[in-house]
């Protein structure tokens, strides 16, 4: 087996990483970026690289190119800790999502904000007691003339305060079985109605928020794909949300940069080195077959199971590499360190807990009994 990128992706990778760099140097935060540090520049800025929708189909505005160019480009670009927020949701997932499920008029009226990074989407799916269990969704939309009215409280919607839509999903049968009767709706954050309230995570950031949604009309041409059929739309929205790159190098920067620090004449340090070394090429190969489409179905259940947990081990180990000096949260790498200490709890949360994760890897992919 030949591991190494093919030699034409090599400036590509090259490129990426240097505007990555560029672009992390200005920005405060330079982990966990993908989901907490928004930039509305830098996102514009990638539209104009073609960076965005690289591997959308050209007739679509997409970019045509394959599924390891676009790799290449994000592995860079998050690795070394770019501000992505912004785009990454409709990048990684509203986008598929519109060129799967959406009508023409849709993919006309959101793909090129989506192209050009200057629309921000945020995934309102989780309710107050609907996380894991996507069918108890309860926020309501009834049909009225030519909209949808929507009633109820979404939360943990990333990016929701600085987003421009919200894909939100509802239930529009409450006498259907509970995974029948939802549908999906865009929604524009500034209709009437909507209040936003970020909340701030352990980390101190404010980058998630709860949603509340009284009687806001949506447009019925806002409904995307089936009315009451949204389940299996909602299965493959999670495929693009659990196989990606963004799920194993979230603290990769901060790995590099701790490095230095650590004590490699100590045996249990350098076991530990490679422990996350290999980890770190096992994922990667994990994520490379799902983004060339040669992994087992749903075993993005697997990978991102993998994948987060070693970003934990990671958030750890830079820890215990820095010692006491990681308590004091000092500007610099301590505080990086207490910062991602804090924050690692919720890499085996967002997008599906690992407890659920392993159900769908037991009952689903190896069909094991209940
Ligand atoms: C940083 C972050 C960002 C997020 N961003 C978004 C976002 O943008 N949009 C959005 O909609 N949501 C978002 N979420 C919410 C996330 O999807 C939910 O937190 C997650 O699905 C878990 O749901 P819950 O918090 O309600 O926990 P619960 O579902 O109540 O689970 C609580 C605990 O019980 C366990 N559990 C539950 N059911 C089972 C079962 N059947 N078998 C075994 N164990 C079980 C879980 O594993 C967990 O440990 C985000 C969460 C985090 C932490």
């Amino acid at each position: 087996m030949d591991f190494e990128l093919p030699p034409e992706l090599s400036a590509l990778q090259a490129e990426a990483i240097a505007v990555a760099r560029a672009a992390a140097e200005q920005s405060d935060l330079t982990e966990d970026t993908w989901i907490a540090a928004p930039d509305r520049v830098f996102s514009m800025e990638l539209g104009k690289r073609g960076w965005l929708g690289m591997t959308w189909p050209v007739e679509a505005g997409g970019g045509g190119r394959t599924p390891l160019e676009r790799f290449v480009v994000f592995e860079a670009l998050i690795g070394e800790g770019a501000p992505l927020a912004t785009s990454w949701f409709a990048d990684r997932q509203m986008g598929p999502t519109l060129l799967q499920f959406g009508t023409p008029e849709q993919q006309r009226a959101h793909l090129p904000a989506i192209l050009d990074g200057t629309s921000a989407w945020s995934i309102g799916m989780s309710e107050p007691d609907a996380g894991s269990d996507v069918a108890s969704i309860r926020t309501r939309a009834v049909r009225d003339g030519d909209a949808f009215v929507v009633n109820g409280q979404k939360i943990w919607n990333s990016g929701a305060a600085s987003a421009d839509f919200i894909y939100l999903i509802v239930r529009t049968d409450p006498d259907a079985p509970p995974h029948a009767g939802l549908s999906e709706l865009i929604v524009d954050l500034r209709s009437p109605g909507i209040t936003i309230q970020p909340i701030k995570d352990m980390t101190a950031s404010e980058h998630f928020c709860e949603v509340w949604f009284e009687d806001v009309r949506v447009p019925a041409e806002n409904l995307v794909g089936e009315l009451n059929g949204s389940f299996r739309q909602v299965m493959r929205q999670m495929e693009h949300e659990r196989g990606g790159i963004d799920r194993l190098l979230s603290n990769r920067k901060l790995y590099v940069d701790v490095l230095p620090w650590t004590d490699t004449s100590d045996p249990r340090v350098r076991q530990e080195i490679a422990a996350i070394e290999s980890g770190y090429r096992i994922g990667r190969l994990l994520v490379l077959r799902e983004v060339l489409g040669q992994a087992p179905k749903q075993f993005s259940a697997a990978t991102k199971t993998f994948c987060t947990e070693l970003e934990q081990r990671v958030a750890w180990f830079c820890a215990a590499a820095l010692g006491p000096a990681a308590m004091l949260a000092e500007p610099g790498l301590s505080q990086r360190v207490s910062r991602n200490v804090a924050y690692a709890p919720a890499y085996t949360i967002m997008g599906g807990t690992t407890e659920i994760l392993r159900n769908i890897l037991g009952e689903r992919v190896l069909g094991l009994p209940r």
